[in-house]
């Protein structure tokens, strides 16, 4: 805080904690060694969760002054706010109290009350805690050493805690408590069941409305009332659970995405390739995934005495692709793509509409390549990934470039410093001459390289994680590939896994909300309806119909004995992007009245010039308007 007060008093005003030497620490705590300093504000991930843990403080204070003698266990930050169990005795917690507690935080918050920070010895804890009779936090006791433990006190709230938290509770301006629930001790449904509270908070009331409007919005955009308004996907007990079952509509959708991606991926020297969905055990074994990923993959199915598992990943298959015939530097990069089918062992608790299924379908390739090729490969990944993001009208996104932890070589990574180091700043050199936005995060490298989330934000401003990009040091030595280099010497590839469009189940749910199922013209199921006034003008009708199938275009007529105000009403309903009314008028100067899903009326215009646009906004795959145009 003094860092930062020697910067100026506005800074000094936003900083919620310090990041010292890759740790989170609170503001005012004293630095006795020199270490590397970074000074966090609500714009950092790490501040943020500081500041929703030091609401969960906030709260327990207020709900300790409501219910006296209330016993906490923990009260950790999640993705987007936090909670605290708690053990209220025989008392119950119900929605109707939450406001009364968010009064209580906001007068408490107001105080300014500072989080003080406390080493204290393990038989001082252990006392303190006794004397409080609080065995939730004598268990977490036992757990801990003489020397790293700390009481935060702030207004009349004490809590056992490692930190770190916020300067002081004025921070906190706007505070929603979300839901109640109940929380098995532990996660253990043998232990008592707890009571858990969630919240968010924010420092500006102004921030709190906002999210809390996007969150009404987003349940107005739920990809799973979406997907059943619009006939996209649906779901069967008998199927199973997690086992998405695409109707027409959204088969539609996945062809139109297949095709951009096919187009995308010649037009970049791919190749495309077709593996079956099940292998036998011994290739998992060789690539690692079993015995270590078996959990997450369908148990075996055994045949003639050898075991088949479905796919869990396309890598492995694409892998022997390569290795099929004989290598040499000039087949390299070796570009092979698929959109594969996988099978993932999601437990049912889990699943969650097309978000996290048991049956995916991948945009999958794998670029096999020398050192050499590898960084302008790995950039054209990342323009494909811009490429993609134009044409879906995503204007936020961030790559989260995972790196690994030197000290770790041989256990957590694979143990290849050279290869690390020179991988990880080519990566880096290209984000940064490619002006993509990215974070670096430590330690969170795949074993066999480093590795790139792409996250992006929905035009309601929701984060998801599109998928990861891979940089692989490790597989290729593991299916033992290799090529012949220049110098007639057997090397082993570079391998880069990537996945810019996810899978369709992610990405269709992700284009769900962002669209508000509004798609644009060339992905949309149905493009035109044509709606005629009355009977009179169904020839008429059908002469726009053919006239249009000729060119593509998905089109259907209303032929119901319907109003034509009803009509539109419904097409509306469907999200069908274009409506062309026809009646006498039309149909004496061979014309069409246009209307346009969220624009309304577009007047009207002689059939063909229609044609010719609409087969152009097609072709360009254009539609950024429409991504922002929302309800
Ligand atoms: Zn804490
Ligand atoms: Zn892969």
């Amino acid at each position: 805080m003094d860092v930062a007060k020697s910067i100026s008093e506005g800074l000094a005003r936003k900083v919620l904690a310090a990041n010292i030497n890759g740790e989170v620490w609170d503001a005012s705590r004293p630095i006795n060694d020199d270490a590397s300093l970074k000074l966090l504000t609500w714009d950092d991930t790490e501040a943020k969760s500081t500041f929703w843990h030091s609401t969960a403080h906030l709260m327990a204070e207020a709900v300790e002054s409501m219910f006296p003698g209330v016993k906490f266990w923990v009260g950790p930050a999640i993705d987007k706010g936090f909670y605290y169990d708690m053990d209220l005795g025989d008392r119950q917690m119900s929605e109707d109290d939450l406001a009364a507690l968010e009064k209580k935080m906001a007068e408490l918050a107001k105080q300014n009350n500072v989080y003080q920070r406390k080493a204290i010895s393990k038989a001082d804890a252990v006392q303190y805690f006794a004397e409080k009779g609080d065995e939730y936090k004598l268990d977490l006791l036992q757990n801990l050493n003489d020397g790293e433990i700390t009481l935060y006190t702030q207004g009349g709230f004490t809590d056992l805690c490692r930190g770190p938290h916020i300067p002081n509770t004025g921070f906190i301006k706007a505070v929603k408590l979300t839901n109640v629930a109940g929380a098995y001790w532990k996660g253990d449904e043998k232990n008592k069941q707890l009571t858990r509270v969630y919240g968010v908070s924010f420092p500006a009331q102004k921030e709190l409305d906002e999210y809390l409007a996007m969150l009404e919005e987003a349940k107005k955009r739920d990809h799973r009332k979406l997907g059943k308004e619009l006939s996209i996907f649906t779901m069967d007990d008998d199927v199973g659970q997690g086992l998405p079952l695409w109707m027409p509509n959204g088969t539609i959708i996945i062809e139109e995405l297949e095709r951009l991606a096919k187009e995308t991926e010649s037009a970049a020297g791919y190749k495309r390739v077709v593996t079956p969905h099940i292998a036998k055990e011994s290739m998992y074994l060789t690539s690692g995934h079993l015995p270590y990923y078996a959990d997450s993959m369908f148990p075996p199915m055994e045949l003639d005495g050898t075991k088949y598992y479905l796919k869990a990943m396309n890598c492995p298959h694409h892998h022997k692709i390569f290795d099929a015939e004989q290598k040499s530097y000039k087949d390299l990069p070796y570009r092979i793509a698929e959109y594969g089918t996988c099978y993932r062992y999601e437990q049912s608790g889990e699943l969650f509409g097309l978000m996290r299924v048991r049956c995916l379908h991948m945009n999958d390739a794998h670029i096999y390549c020398s050192k050499e090729q590898f960084a302008d490969e790995f950039r054209a990944v990342n323009d494909m990934y811009i490429k993609y993001f134009k044409i879906f009208g995503i204007d936020k996104y961030v790559m989260r470039l995972s790196l690994h932890d030197p000290a770790k070589l041989g256990q957590k990574y694979v143990n290849e410093p050279e290869l690390w180091k020179e991988t990880e700043s080519m990566v880096r050199n290209v984000l940064i001459e490619s002006n993509i936005p990215y974070v670096e995060v430590q330690d969170e490298a795949a074993f066999y390289g480093p590795k790139i989330d792409v996250q992006i934000w929905s035009a309601i401003g929701r984060e998801f994680t599109l998928a990861t990009n891979q940089v692989d040091f490790n597989s290729g030595n593991k299916f033992k590939l290799s090529y012949t280099n220049q110098h007639n010497a057997p090397e082993v590839p570079l391998i880069i896994h990537r996945a810019p469009l996810g899978t369709h189940e992610r990405f269709i749910g992700f284009l769900l909300e962002h669209y508000a199922g509004k798609f644009p013209v060339w992905v949309a199921p149905l493009q035109v309806k044509i709606l005629p006034i009355s009977d009179k003008f169904m020839d008429y009708a059908n002469t726009i119909l053919q006239t249009l199938k000729k060119s593509d275009i998905r089109v259907e007529i209303d032929d119901r004995q319907e109003k034509i105000g009803r009509k539109i009403r419904d097409t509306e309903m469907l999200k069908v992007p274009y409506m062309l009314v026809v009646g006498e008028k039309e149909m004496n100067e061979g014309k069409v009245s246009i209307r346009r899903q969220g624009k309304g009326d577009l007047g009207s215009k002689a059939l063909d010039e229609f044609v010719n646009e609409i087969v152009s906004e097609i072709k360009e795959r254009r539609g950024e308007e429409t991504a922002v145009a929302s309800s």
